[in-house]
């Protein structure tokens, strides 16, 4: 039975007294939405372990960064990173728990289990080696990329011949993931977000395909402003067939949220649950295990996307239902053009 890892360790990384998109609330939103959904008949809640930080995380970060992070303010009081990031008292818990959960997942998808869910916080997909990423202005509410460590760790656990696929579904681009595997060929990252000229943090370009023995596995699929439903299912089945036909031993979602339709005032695009329940079906599809991690999503996207990505993933009907809502002509002109600039990029990449 697919396992959710789930700890209230993940709620004391908390912004209080100030306000923050990123807060604990997002939990308990999700939270309901497994239960109200159902969804913990259909999986197994665990309680992760508790894991050195520095240990699982240095694979994937510099240690000088990390050290950085780990020093947190006393009680009730907030530090900020950068005007978009905080440590709060509890976020070295929070660490631990999630630094734990990494080391659980990777136990439970080698010993045969199909689907992990880690359900945790702070996200972590724009922390990339040394922290800010790319030139991102910021870190974007992230502190540690617990995906890129989750693939580091397989890959390492599997004798280096392990092959792992990252799909990003957040409406950002995962610009750190993207850095830290850039030169790698044995993970490819297949990124879906909003048009890299128009949204935080700025990175993903279609003309970005990796460096190296990396080269061909960095893919930037990006979807202009104003796209809905068609254009996001469309950019899915691309993403879907690109991993599909390299073969990955394990797949790691990036399961951000925040393209729901009216989940935060972040982004410009309207994706709705199919776009979502067809992500998890057509992964399950690929037969390969999977281990999806939270990043955005901030309100809708958590209570009806996830519930939607997860009843896929698990060969169940969409329990949400959503209409499906068309783009303008406009936005698809767009979109092909974004995406043909991709494919050309990627045929001379070889
Ligand atoms: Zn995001």
């Amino acid at each position: 039975m697919a396992k959710i890892l789930y700890h209230g360790d993940f709620r004391v990384h908390n912004p209080a007294p100030y306000y923050h998109p990123e807060n604990p609330y997002r939990l308990d939103v999700a939270m309901y939405s497994l239960t109200s959904h159902g969804l913990l008949e259909e999986a197994t809640l665990v309680e992760p372990s508790k894991a050195d930080v520095l240990s699982v995380y240095a694979s994937v970060h510099d240690p000088g960064y990390l050290r950085g992070i780990l020093r947190e303010p006393p009680p009730g009081e907030v530090l900020w990173v950068d005007p978009d990031t905080y440590i709060s008292h509890g976020t070295v818990r929070a660490l631990q728990r999630l630094a734990g959960s990494v080391v659980d997942a990777v136990n439970l998808l080698t010993s045969g289990e199909k689907l992990v869910v880690i359900l945790g916080r702070p996200p972590g997909h724009h922390a990339g080696v040394g922290g800010r990423a790319l030139g991102a202005p910021t870190l974007g509410f992230c502190l540690v990329n617990t995906v890129a460590a989750l693939a580091q760790r397989l890959i390492e656990a599997g004798g280096r011949s392990v092959r792992v696929a990252v799909l990003d579904i957040d409406l950002h681009h995962g610009n750190g993931t993207q850095e830290i595997f850039y030169e790698r060929g044995d993970v490819l990252h297949v990124d879906i977000h909003q048009d890299s000229r128009t949204i935080y943090p700025g990175t993903g370009f279609p003309w970005q395909v990796g460096r190296g023995p990396g080269r061909g596995t960095k893919i930037n699929i990006n979807v202009p402003v104003d796209a809905r439903d068609d254009i996001m299912l469309h950019a899915l089945s691309e993403a879907v067939s690109f991993i599909s036909s390299w073969s990955p031993d394990y797949v790691l979602v990036s399961a951000g949220f925040d393209a729901y339709r009216g989940d935060n005032d972040m982004g410009l695009i309207e994706a709705g649950s199919k776009y979502y329940h067809e992500a998890g079906s057509a992964l399950r599809r690929l037969g390969v295990p999977v281990a999806v991690f939270l990043e955005g999503g901030y309100g809708a996207g958590l209570e009806r996307g996830l519930p939607a990505l997860l009843y896929g993933l698990l060969g169940k009907s969409d329990p949400i239902r959503d209409d499906v809502k068309e783009s303008h002509k406009h936005v698809w002109n767009e979109y092909n053009r974004l995406l043909s600039m991709l494919k050309e990029e990627l045929a001379r990449s070889g």
